[in-house]
């Protein structure tokens, strides 16, 4: 007698839900696919305790026959598709017909649904894949799925969850989603049942100003290239609005989701000249090619894909996104006529308003946050005032004298475009890139202080608030301690705000709002249950990142000269934590080869 034998049935279906059924948010996408097949116009998603113990969705699409009802649970059954011509046109969200019965394997699953060709609706139940006999139910038209009890048949996957507030934001994230590639669909969402969304049938700009926060906004351009059958549409920020993570990128390719690779290459080449290396962009971007130009089929869950012609495509979405961030401000194109559009692809923003464009073209011109001396002077005399003489700046140090041997990075003589320290020492001249030292330096303090405990705090007199996400509110609740520990004094404040109660004394003069988000975001990707020292450095490589002396800041002699004597006595100060140079020295010599100057 051999060895090998069959799976039976439901542990091949508990083995394909470890790929499908993830976590409840997993299961509230494929459910929202479904609807969304089934022509839905209006879906409600109700949730309790994250979505563990339950996760319904109602919708008025087009119903299930009651025969249909038991193969709809089954494996491998589905009414999308029935050849493989069908499979490389597919566009549908869903055709693998796996969903329903790999969710159905791990939970208690009650499906209620009402075709138009029936009075009545029917209900099925189902219990670890064991289906009851059909009932006759009551519903006025289209489907109503009960997901409870999530993962009651395999209890160690159970362990792997998050707190709810967690897996509750993870679901909101997917609705996000699902509600911006299908914005005349209308939305409601509950949590516990308390209304989280309500979100009604709009056209994208907007369903996106319901979704993505208002910040982004004021940057964003629209984005509308085609080039034959391949499309590019949506928004992209302008690299003066940037984030710390990968959050507001948003790629829908056919009107599906997808984390792919290709696509954040050339999105992320895009920007490359324009943006820090350690900051991401911000886009909502809708790739449209025809079905058979892309395999979707390369991944269960559906949110990677293989494009037919991958260098093409790579190359259309680059081209088609520097192009739109090049375009001159005051340029902003009018906006395509709204297009019937397929199924899938009802996204295309072609209606984007140009209320914003306008506020956006009226904005001035960025201005240094402080203006010199000379420039203010310059503006009284202009206007007629008189020009009050005002205190020279370079009272403070005095200049070397060349007998007495200046400190290794010299003495400030000027700051350059708000970005460059100039200072002189023995050797020649030095240059220093004011931000990248100031962040290497507090990195350098950060961890020293930590190493001796939590870092002096300085408790804000009056607590900052934030506008926070789901996830960022939950982040803040779960890792309180690990912030507590990092200096951080966080607490919720309304439904949709964080107040910062407290800082790290080091970092009071940067910004202190986009410091807390990038933290937030790192300890949301990696919980600080698993904080070892070089996790710890991550998140102060953050903190000191954002902590230090922005670009455009004037800073007095006095301060380029205390920066210029921290960084002589801080380890590793001739490199920031992005590993560029914080300073180069520029010697006589040098100089006078510039200028072809024999000596
Ligand atoms: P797939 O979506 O890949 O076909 P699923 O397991 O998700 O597989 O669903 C199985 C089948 O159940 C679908 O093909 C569809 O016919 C039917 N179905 C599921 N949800 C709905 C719904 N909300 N409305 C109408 N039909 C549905
Ligand atoms: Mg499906």
């Amino acid at each position: 007698m051999g060895f090998i034998r069959p799976l039976p049935d439901l542990l091949i279906s508990q083995i394909a839900a470890g790929e499908v059924v993830e976590r409840p948010a997993s299961v509230l996408k494929e459910l929202l696919e479904n609807s969304l097949d089934a022509g839905a116009t209006k879906i409600d998603v109700q949730l309790e305790e994250g979505g563990v113990r339950l996760i319904r969705v109602a919708d008025d699409g087009s119903g299930i026959v009651p025969d249909d009802l038991p193969l709809a649970l089954a494996r491998h059954a589905t009414s999308k598709i029935a050849s493989l011509d069908d499979l490389e046109s597919v566009a549908s969200y869903g055709f693998r017909g796996e969903a329903l019965a790999s969710i159905a394997s791990v939970a208690r699953v009650t499906l209620t649904s009402r075709h138009a060709s029936q009075d009545h609706a029917f209900r099925l139940r189902s219990e670890g894949s064991q289906a009851g006999v059909r009932q006759p139910a009551a519903l006025a038209a289209g489907t109503v799925i009960e997901v409870a009890d999530l993962y009651f048949t395999t209890p160690a996957r159970r362990k792997f969850l998050k707190t709810d507030a967690t897996e509750f934001a993870h679901c909101d994230e997917v609705l996000r989603r699902m509600a911006l590639a299908r914005p005349s669909v209308a939305f409601g969402l509950t949590h516990n049942h308390q209304v989280k969304r309500r979100l009604v049938s709009a056209d994208f700009s907007r369903r996106a100003q319901e979704i993505i926060g208002e910040d982004f906004f004021p940057h964003a351009r629209p984005v509308d290239v085609a080039a034959g059958p391949v499309r590019l549409s949506g928004l992209a920020a302008l690299p003066a609005y940037s984030r710390a993570g990968r959050d507001e990128q948003y790629f829908f390719v056919n009107g599906r989701f997808v984390r792919d690779k290709l696509l954040m290459h050339a999105a992320r080449q895009a920007w490359e000249d324009v943006l820090h290396g350690a900051r991401h962009p911000a886009y909502i971007l809708f790739l449209d090619v025809e079905p058979t130009a892309v395999d979707v089929n390369v991944h269960p869950a559906k949110t990677e894909v293989r494009f037919r012609d991958a260098k093409g495509i790579h190359q259309f979405v680059f081209h088609a996104l520097q192009q739109t961030l090049a375009r001159p401000l005051t340029g902003v194109a009018a906006p395509a006529p709204a297009s019937a559009s397929p199924p899938l692809s009802t996204n295309a923003p072609s209606t984007y308003p140009t209320t914003y464009a306008a506020r956006q073209a009226a904005l001035p011109i960025a201005e240094p946050a402080v203006r010199s001396y000379l420039e203010l002077a310059q503006a009284a005399t202009r206007d007629g005032m008189v020009a009050t003489p005002t205190p020279t700046p370079s009272s403070a140090p005095p200049a070397p004298a060349a007998t007495l041997a200046a400190p290794p990075l010299g003495y400030a003589l000027a700051q350059l475009h708000g970005i460059y320290i100039l200072a002189q020492n023995d050797a020649g001249l030095i240059l220093v890139d004011m931000h990248a030292a100031h962040e290497r330096i507090l990195y350098e303090k950060l961890k020293n202080n930590i190493a001796a405990g939590p870092p002096p705090m300085q408790t804000l007199l009056v607590p900052m608030l934030l506008a926070a996400s789901e996830l960022e509110r939950a982040t803040a609740a779960e890792q309180s301690e690990t912030l507590s520990a990092l200096g951080f004094e966080l607490a919720a404040a309304g439904p949709k705000e964080l107040a910062v109660r407290a800082l790290p004394a080091l970092l009071t003069g940067g910004n202190a709002v986009a410091l807390v988000r990038a933290l937030l975001k790192d300890l949301a990707e990696h919980p600080a249950s698993r904080v070892v020292e070089t996790q710890r450095n991550a998140l102060l490589a953050t903190m000191a990142c954002h902590g230090a002396v922005r670009a455009n800041r004037q800073l007095s002699v006095p301060e380029m000269n205390a920066l210029l004597r921290q960084m002589e006595n801080v380890d590793r100060a001739d490199q920031c934590n992005h590993g560029r140079p914080t300073w180069v020295q520029l010697s006589i010599g040098e100089l006078d080869r510039l200028f072809m100057r024999g000596r």
